[in-house]
């Protein structure tokens, strides 16, 4: 009986450990896990003139937001170490800022508020409108934003195609040939003319399929970007991490809600 008695508590006793291991397992995973809201801006202005122009006045209400409410903007290259390095995981109300298409409104406008609030920002450019189309930033003009350190500039392709149009366009070998300009021109002219270093898409109009990222990765690139509207969590593809493409009406109560995931 005794023998019994003793059995019964030595099993009770493995069951329970067992099980608190399990807990502390399942501990773990839950305190490497996050959540990483990467906010996609395009245009400023003084006032609203289209659907991509966020005000000075909205876009510092997200950065006052932020700041004092124990959000820290980090540089999209620390998120993206996460998923290549797999050793860093972000700290908790980590916020990412990105600016796609070089417009010259980022330099006139968005720089002097991204040096007041001392904040790293990723930059996606296609070179072939840069010193080129009148909308666009010149070469100079990203040498100086380079200069101040708080900007990392990458690639949206060399000039912005819409991928799924092109191919209906095109034959098979020419839209090869096609995807393969679109992606190494614009590494080799942004490192070229910056001496810096590319090796960060962003998918212009968020597409992108299985072939475009195959594509992408020969060409060097670890890490691209879609426009899917949610955070990039632990488990994401890297060359499909999601952003919020913001607009004007994205501030107040909306902006808390977007950055709080609910
Ligand atoms: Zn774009």
């Amino acid at each position: 009986m005794i023998n019994r008695f003793f059995l019964f508590l030595f099993i009770l006793i493995f069951v329970s450990t067992a099980h608190a291991e399990y807990r502390t397992n399942i501990k773990s995973i839950n305190t490497s896990a996050f959540s990483v809201p990467i906010l996609l801006y395009h245009r400023f202005g003084f006032s609203v003139t289209d659907s991509m122009t966020i005000t000075i006045d909205t876009f510092e209400s997200h950065l006052k937001y932020l700041k004092s409410n124990g959000y820290k903007i980090i540089p999209l290259r620390q998120l993206v170490d996460f998923y290549i390095k797999k050793n860093k995981v972000p700290e908790s109300h980590s916020v990412v800022i990105v600016v796609d298409d070089a417009h010259k409104s980022v330099f006139s406008h968005m720089l002097p508020v991204v040096k007041k609030y001392n904040i790293p920002v990723t930059l996606f450019v296609y070179p072939s409108a840069i010193s080129n189309a009148s909308y666009a930033m010149t070469w100079e003009q990203l040498r100086e934003l380079k200069k101040t350190g708080l900007f990392d500039i990458q690639s949206h392709t060399y000039w912005h195609p819409n991928f799924n149009k092109e191919k209906k366009k095109m034959s098979p070998s020419d839209y090869n040939k096609f995807i393969d300009m679109q992606m190494k021109k614009s590494k080799d002219k942004l490192e070229k003319e910056l001496g810096i270093y590319v090796d960060m898409l962003a998918w212009p109009f968020g597409i992108y399929n299985n072939e475009l990222e195959a594509k992408a990765k020969q060409h060097g690139y670890i890490a691209a970007f879609t426009i899917e509207r949610r955070h990039a969590k632990p488990y994401d593809n890297p060359m499909s991490l999601p952003r919020y493409l913001l607009n004007n009406s994205i501030k107040g109560k909306t902006f808390e809600r977007l950055i709080n995931n609910e």
